[in-house]
């Protein structure tokens, strides 16, 4: 049984992150997506709200789990007999600190990281755009699930309202 992780924050959940877990979904027997639950963090949207939207837009895939984790990824994976992290790839600037990240979980454990390119639709894509560009109103729909999207409208108009 090969078993992957593919771990994230997903503040919220993108079409760039889902199209990383299917094409996952393809490549091992089973995948793991890791919602980082850190309280730390300063977040729009709740570790149990991530994880289940989470669970929701990864319905359709039979050899998908969604869970939360704290602490060291490379833990989770050796608690979820883990054997390979996947972790996508949109730029140079997502390289370094991949890298970076990859030589210290191998370092650490015999646990591999697997690259795997964005689709080009999706090169541009980041929670953190996503949320930015929602804010002032720019229609983000085509990134993200309908159910997104309208949880995002919600928690916007929210956070407004408390600010204003
Ligand atoms: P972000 O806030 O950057 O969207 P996350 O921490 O939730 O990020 O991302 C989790 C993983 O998903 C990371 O490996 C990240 O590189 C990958 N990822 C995020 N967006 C995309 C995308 N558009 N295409 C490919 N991989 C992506």
């Amino acid at each position: 049984m090969r078993r992957a992780v593919c771990p994230g924050s997903f503040d919220p959940v993108t079409n760039g992150h889902i199209d990383i877990v299917q094409r996952a979904s393809t490549l091992f027997d089973e995948v793991v997506v890791a919602v980082g639950v850190n309280k730390s963090k300063n977040r729009l949207f709740s570790a149990e709200e991530r994880i289940d939207m989470l669970r929701e837009a990864c319905s359709g895939f039979p050899n998908v789990s969604v869970d939360g984790f704290t602490g060291l990824l490379t833990d989770f994976c050796a608690q979820h007999g883990i054997l390979a992290i996947v972790k996508g790839l949109r730029a140079v600037s997502d390289f370094d600190y991949e890298l970076q990240m990859a030589q210290m979980n191998a370092s650490l454990t015999d646990v591999e990281t697997v690259f795997v390119p964005t689709s080009p639709e999706y090169s541009f894509l980041a929670s953190s755009l996503v949320k930015e560009v929602a804010t002032f109103g720019g229609d983000v729909s085509a990134l993200v699930p309908d159910f997104v999207h309208r949880a995002l409208t919600q928690r916007l108009a929210e956070r407004m309202a408390e600010q204003a």
